[in-house]
C-alpha cells in the first residue's frame, strides 16, 4: 500500500478506537503496572534516602535521558551526526540505564513513527488521543500496518553497528541491571546507602519519571504547541516537553528536519537543549563529527513562502486536531 492510501485511511476519527480484549499486550501491561507500583514505593523510600542518593537520582534523569535523546534518537534513529565508538559505547550504557527497549527496537519503531506519523502505521499515532500516544500504544498489540512498515524498511545500518548488536544480544537483562541494580550499587559503594533505598529511588522512581518525560514527546509534543515550520503536521514546539526531555520538545522543527542533530532551529541560549550541548561538547574534543543542520532547507522554503505571499497564495489549512474532529461530530 502506498503512503497516500495510508493517509486516506487515517482521517482522524475514522480509525477504530476500540480496545478489544484479544489485542491487549498483557506482559507489557503487567510490566508497566509493576513499574508504577515500584516507583510509588520509591516515593515512600525517598523520605529515608540520603541527600547524595536524591542528588544521584536527579542527575540520572538527564544522563539516562542522553542515552535516549543523544543516543538512540539523534544518533541511531536519525544519523544526524557521527560518533567515535567510545562515545557510542558510553551512549549505549546511558541508554541501558534508561531501559526503554534495545536501541535496535527503539530506533526501528522511531523511524516508522517519522515515516508514517499520524497514520495507522505510526506506532504511537497521536490522532488516537493523548493516552494512546503517551503509553496506551504499549498496552495493545501493534497495528498490522506498523508491523508491515517495520518489515518493509531498512535497518541494516543498525545491525552493522557492533555496539547496537552487543546491547541487543543481552536485552533485556543488561538494561534491567543498569536501570535498577547499578544505580543502587553506586549508592552503596560510594556513600553507604541502603541497597533497597538506592534500588527504589535512583532505580525505580527515577526510571518511571524519565519514562513519562520521554512519553510526553509522543503525546504532548504531538498535540500541544505552535507549528511555525509545518502547519500541516501534528508535531509542535513545546517548551514544557523540552524541559522534561533534555531538549526534544522542539518537535515541529524536528519532524520537518529530522536529520538536524540539534532537533531545534536555534542554539541552546534561546531554546532549552542540553542534548545539543552534550553533542557539541564531544565535537569540541573531536569525538563527534558530521553534525547536520536543517537551516539551509528551511531558508530555501522561506524563499518559496515569500514568493507565495507576494503572489497572494493562501496558507495551507492546519491539520484538524482530534478534539476538533470530535467537536464536529457532536
Ligand atoms: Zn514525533
Ligand atoms: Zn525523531
Amino acid at each position: 500500500m502506498d503512503l497516500s492510501m495510508r493517509m486516506v485511511k487515517n482521517i482522524p476519527g475514522v480509525i477504530s478506537h476500540h480496545w478489544k480484549e484479544g489485542n491487549i499486550n498483557w506482559p507489557m501491561l503487567i510490566y508497566i503496572a509493576l513499574v508504577h507500583v515500584a516507583a510509588s514505593y520509591g516515593v515512600v523510600k525517598s523520605f529515608q534516602a540520603s541527600y547524595e542518593t536524591l542528588l544521584w537520582a536527579f542527575v540520572l534523569w538527564p544522563f539516562s535521558g542522553f542515552g535516549i535523546t543523544v543516543g538512540v534518537h539523534r544518533l541511531w534513529s536519525h544519523r544526524s551526526y557521527e560518533a567515535h565508538w567510545s562515545v557510542r559505547f558510553l551512549l549505549m550504557l546511558l541508554n541501558s540505564i534508561a531501559n526503554q527497549g534495545s536501541i535496535y527496537h527503539w530506533a526501528r519503531d522511531h523511524r516508522v513513527h517519522h515515516k508514517f506519523s499520524e497514520t495507522d502505521a505510526d506506532p504511537h499515532n497521536a490522532t488516537r488521543g493523548f493516552f494512546f500516544a503517551h503509553m496506551g500504544w504499549l498496552f495493545v498489540k501493534k497495528h498490522p500496518e506498523v508491523v508491515k512498515a517495520g518489515r518493509e524498511m531498512d535497518f541494516s545500518d543498525l545491525k552493522a553497528d557492533p555496539v547496537v548488536a552487543l546491547q541487543h544480544k543481552f536485552d533485556p537483562w543488561f538494561a534491567l541491571y543498569m536501570c535498577y541494580v547499578f544505580p543502587a550499587q553506586i549508592a552503596v559503594r560510594f556513600w553507604g546507602e541502603d541497597f533497597w533505598t538506592g534500588f527504589f529511588v535512583a532505580g525505580a522512581l527515577r526510571y518511571c519519571v524519565v519514562l513519562h518525560f520521554t512519553w510526553f514527546v509522543n503525546s504532548a509534543a504531538h498535540l500541544y504547541g505552535d507549528h511555525p515550520y509545518d502547519v500541516m503536521s501534528y508535531p509542535a514546539e513545546n517548551p514544557f516537553v523540552s524541559w522534561c526531555s533534555c531538549g526534544e520538545g522542539w518537535h515541529n522543527w524536528h519532524h520537518k528536519y529530522p536529520f538536524d542533530y540539534a532537533a531545534s532551529e536555534y542554539g541552546i541560549s534561546s531554546q532549552f537543549n542540553p542534548s545539543k550541548l552534550f553533542i557539541d561538547t564531544f565535537a569540541s574534543v573531536g569525538l563527534v563529527w558530521g553534525r547536520k543542520r536543517g537551516h539551509a532547507a528551511w531558508q530555501m522554503g522561506r524563499a518559496r513562502r515569500d514568493r507565495d505571499k507576494a503572489a497572494g497564495v493562501p496558507l495551507p489549512k492546519p491539520a484538524p486536531r482530534p478534539w476538533e474532529v470530535d467537536a464536529k461530530k457532536d
